[in-house]
């Protein structure tokens, strides 16, 4: 059986090792870029950090004692990849700068076509390509024009100089809340362009000191434990958010609140600041400095309607002219983009595109009808709110190998959800959303263009259950 990953991100990474485990071994992974590491490549930021624990963002077959803070910075994670995948030796199955732009099913196998002309014949294709991976740039009139250094928070330009500066950062999720918490103390000024105000989770963020890292060390099953510990933990959260009546979801909003009103001094900035809205509506922000920074003298918060973007800075809808050297959108990622724009035609002759218009939708996340041996980590519709999205692949990981498995042992060729259980499942799915916190009147990127979140509404624990075992009578198999 030959397979094809398409992706060398945290899910590409993990396919790869367990593919390897599994015997799999004739398999290329596709990556785009020119290394390893994904969103951890991509995104370098000052500030950068998880916001799940990290002892908890880990494979839990790669734990390591390793890490520095509670919640590490962004180029220590990326480092855990690297370190991961070399230690694995997984990384000789990767072809760097090669992107995948069509797979087509035909005479039952995928034929896939790079942007170098590099083809390949696989059985099976499992798309590792990520859900915050094309940035989304806003729209805003004379954005081209700005005289200063302009980019998305994810393309980071490390060559502008941001010290001493004038700095703008449009955006407010937590993305743009990890920047002001981190160079608001290096920069002149410090201008955040507010459209929508946040609830901050108060969470300090400990270094973890040399006798914990050596206990660790010493007594592994201490990691294995706080990992097991850390998912529990982080199962309430995702429970919480899934029942906007749940009392766990009003502890969440009570902390919040209580942030805002104990440590924003200033009343005024304090209205400006209280969100309109349920916390954990939108994806919840959690930091240790953001009202700090926030409140710090070089710092503003503008919530005026920003009107256009001009060589000098950003004019807002009161007529004043913010003047800025460096511009960051920290405007986040076309969630629903997922593979494309690479062109995937399936068994029918249909395309993903028409599949998935007038919006993605999948089984389960993984599996689409009439796209056989085609399955995908981190899909469409999965448990993407706050908790770790380790966990979520490694549960679809296993899941797809045991389908991986009955091609392997011969009972079946194609295998792929059917279309009668895609729609009764997706049909539970949209009712479930009703009850959950995320549609309590806030406009986030979990909802799609009906406003209903298209995300996982159930708690994580029937995600576990359902990840264990296939159900089989809800696949197409030949
Ligand atoms: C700023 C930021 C912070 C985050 N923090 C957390 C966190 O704390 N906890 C958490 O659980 N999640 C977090 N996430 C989500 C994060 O994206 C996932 O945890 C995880 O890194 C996703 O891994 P992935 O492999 O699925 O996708 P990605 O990391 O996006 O990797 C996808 C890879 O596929 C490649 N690719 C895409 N298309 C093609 C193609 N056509 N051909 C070849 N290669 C292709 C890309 O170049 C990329 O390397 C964060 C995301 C961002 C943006």
């Amino acid at each position: 059986m030959r397979l094809a990953v398409i992706g060398a991100g945290m899910a590409g990474i993990l396919s790869a090792i367990k593919l390897d485990e599994a015997g799999l071994t004739d398999f290329t992974v596709y990556e785009k870029a020119d290394r390893l590491g994904g969103t951890w490549r991509e995104n370098t930021y000052p500030g950068l950090a998880c916001d799940v624990p990290s002892h908890l963002y880990s494979y839990s077959f790669a734990l390591t004692p390793e890490w520095s803070h509670r919640f590490s910075p962004g180029a220590e994670i990326y480092g855990y990849f690297e370190r991961v995948a070399r230690e694995h030796d997984v990384v000789k199955y990767m072809r760097f700068g090669e992107e995948v732009t069509a797979c087509e099913f035909t005479g039952g196998r995928w034929q896939i076509e790079t942007a170098s002309g590099h083809h390949d014949e696989v059985d099976v294709v499992i798309a590792a390509t990520g859900v915050l991976h094309h940035p989304r740039y806003p729209d805003i009139e004379g954005l081209d024009s700005f005289g200063g250094a302009c980019f998305h928070s994810a393309r980071w330009d490390h060559g502008v100089e941001i010290d001493g500066k004038r700095i703008g950062i449009i955006g407010t999720g937590s993305t743009a809340v990890q920047i002001v918490g981190e160079v608001t103390e290096r920069v002149r000024h410090l201008t955040l362009f507010q459209r929508t105000a946040q609830w901050i989770m108060p969470q300090e963020n400990p270094a973890y000191t040399d006798e914990e890292k050596a206990s660790f060390r010493e007594e592994p099953r201490h990691l294995t434990t706080l990992h097991s510990n850390l998912a529990e933990a982080f199962g309430i959260f995702a429970n919480a958010v899934v029942d906007s009546s749940s009392p766990e979801i009003k502890m969440i909003e009570d902390a919040c609140l209580a942030n805002l009103e104990d440590n924003v001094r200033d009343p005024e900035l304090r209205e400006r600041l209280r969100p309109t809205y349920r916390a954990a509506c939108k994806r919840l922000i959690i930091s240790p400095n953001f009202y700090d920074a926030i409140q710090q003298p070089n710092a503003e918060v503008v919530t005026e309607h920003i009107e256009r973007v001009e060589p000098a800075g950003v004019r807002t809808s009161d007529g004043r002219l913010h003047e800025l050297d460096v511009l960051v959108l920290a405007t986040g990622f076309k969630a629903n983009a997922f593979m494309r724009p690479m062109r995937i035609t399936g068994r029918s002759g249909r395309t993903l595109d028409e599949a998935w218009t007038p919006r993605p939708i999948a089984y389960l996340s993984i599996s689409v009808p009439d796209f056989p041996n085609f399955f995908m980590l981190n899909g469409p519709n999965g448990p993407v709110g706050n908790f770790s999205l380790i966990e979520v692949a490694e549960l679809q990981f296993a899941y797809i190998s045991r389908l991986i498995d009955r091609i392997r042992a011969g009972d079946c060729r194609e295998i792929s959800a059917s279309a009668d259980a895609t729609e009764t499942l997706e049909a539970e799915r949209t009712k479930a959303a009703e009850k959950t916190v995320w549609v309590t009147g806030c406009k986030s990127w979990y909802l799609d263009d009906r406003g209903i979140p298209a995300v996982w509404p159930w708690p994580f624990e029937r995600f576990r259950t359902e990840m264990r075992e296939p159900k089989l009578e809800h696949f197409e198999q030949r």
